[in-house]
């Protein structure tokens, strides 16, 4: 479609092809497990929280470029944020993803995170770029005795 349509696509591509902090983290103070049933995503987010700091956030999981990449991306964006500035950039991202009206944003509110705002665009494919958030606010929230799904 447009040019930053473009360049959206090719980052999701290059983090579903080398996702950054997949890798299971030993003895993680929180983890969850998500899935997305419409998809087929799987994830398990782990954490280590110094205090309310992010210290650590890494996932494993097996899904489509869409989940893998979203969930790439979210590592990297809460790592040595706070508990509180966590959830607040989860709420900014699903209203990003779900949000009226559709439309490709290109603004620094959300730094990288703004790839995914094209998804909007494909309802079904929300869901996919949302359970890796949707799980690791589980974790957070410590809310972690049932899989976490984006049903
Ligand atoms: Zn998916």
């Amino acid at each position: 479609m447009t040019d930053l349509n473009e360049l959206y696509e090719a980052q999701i591509l290059d983090h579903n092809k080398s996702p950054r902090n997949r890798r299971r983290l030993e003895d993680a103070d929180r983890r969850a497990d998500g899935y997305n049933p419409l998809c087929g995503d799987k994830i398990t987010v782990f954490i280590d929280l110094e205090d309310d700091l992010v210290k650590e956030v890494t996932f494993e999981g097996s899904g489509c470029a869409i989940s893998t990449a979203s969930a790439s991306m979210m590592t990297q964006s809460l790592k040595g944020k706070t508990l509180d500035e966590a959830k607040a950039l989860f709420a900014k991202f699903h209203s990003l993803i779900t949000g009226e009206p559709c439309e490709i944003q290109n603004g620094p509110e959300l730094g990288k995170l703004e790839v995914f705002s094209g998804v909007c665009q494909y309802p079904a494919r929300v869901k996919c770029a949302t359970l890796a958030w949707h799980t690791v606010n589980a974790a957070l929230e410590g809310d972690v005795d049932d899989i976490v799904s984006t049903e």
